[in-house]
């Protein structure tokens, strides 16, 4: 019984020996592991970066409300920026003020942040429809292109991995981990994708009209009609764009005109009016929803209110 009373005793202080050693360790890795600052231009920058560094480093987004297509970095967002590490923004398109920042950083050396253009990879496309207006108008060519790429799930998988290999590039001891998440966006994005591509198959009415030209990529996607009132950065229409809106709704037989959240949807209201269409909202994301989904999923949701009002408008 001594004996026995003895071996435990030594392998209690066994245990409490290996026990603080591992303990030790995992501090170490903790304290090893550098913690870096990661500011973000806007809502699907910040969402997407954030899936995919996890708990592993801070993630900010500058400017988490609407309107990121007229958006101007305040003072205190263009010091946060380059007190960052890395700086996560979506293309020269839609930020173009970014184009100054890197310029800055270049030159200047007034800052080490590491600048990350997420579309950088991704096919940027030409904007159909009414935009062809303006390219006769003579405007900038860069006002042609669309950057909604974030309202296509498959964009959403490869813009993912575009940003995780950036990552990786800058802190390498991460950068498996950072593949595997921007992995699974992939994997998640295809599901979604083949789900309501089989369920937009079956719509008699594909053809749906929205407040900014915002969603073609999901239109293409899906196999669908879009026309958007305002253009692709949200200009307001002319009287002649209004009319040709006018002329399509009916022309289509659309009912609902999509809307957006805290936006101004005055041209929406009178198409609406005039055509005795109703007003639905979907989100074009461009600005932080406040929940705790996943780009994706606030994404899905946008499919599901679509497919709802379109498969509604097809039984009419
Ligand atoms: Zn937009």
């Amino acid at each position: 019984m001594k004996y026995q009373a003895k071996t435990k005793k030594w392998w209690l202080v066994l245990f409490l020996i290996i026990g603080s050693l591992v303990n030790i360790s995992s501090i170490q890795s903790v304290e090893a592991e550098e913690e870096r600052k990661i500011v973000t231009s806007f809502y699907p920058m910040y969402a997407l970066t954030k899936e995919i560094v996890g708990d592993k480093h801070p993630v900010l987004m500058i400017n988490s409300a609407n309107g990121i297509h007229g958006f101007e970095p305040s003072a205190n967002d263009v010091v946060a920026i380059y007190d960052a590490d890395i700086f996560v923004y979506h293309s020269d398109i839609l930020e173009s003020w970014a184009q100054k920042i890197k310029h800055n950083v270049e030159k200047q050396e007034k800052s080490n942040v590491i600048i990350i253009e997420a579309s950088n990879g991704l096919a940027m496309k030409k904007v159909p429809g009414l935009e062809k207006l303006e390219l006769m108008e003579g405007k900038d060519e860069s006002t042609l292109y669309d950057p909604h790429t974030w309202l296509d799930p498959i964009e959403i998988g490869e813009e993912a991995k575009l940003i995780a290999q950036a990552l990786g590039e800058v802190d390498r001891d991460n950068k498996d981990y950072y593949l595997q998440r921007a992995e699974s966006i992939g994997t998640q994005a295809q599901v979604i994708t083949d789900k309501y591509t089989s369920l937009f198959k079956k719509l008699k009415q594909k053809t749906f009209v929205t407040q900014h030209t915002a969603f073609s990529y999901l239109a293409t996607r899906f196999g669908l009609t879009q026309l958007g009132i305002a253009g692709v950065s949200g200009q307001e229409p002319s009287v002649k764009q209004l009319q040709e809106v006018k002329k399509f709704v009916e022309k289509y037989q659309v009912k609902t005109i999509f809307t957006e959240p805290n936006i101004s949807d005055k041209a929406s209201q009178l198409i609406a009016q005039e055509t005795g269409a109703k007003v639905e909202v979907l989100d074009p994301l461009e600005a932080d929803p406040h929940n705790d989904l996943s780009l994706l999923a606030n994404l899905e949701n946008n499919l599901q209110r679509l497919l709802k009002v379109l498969q509604e408008e097809g039984e009419k």
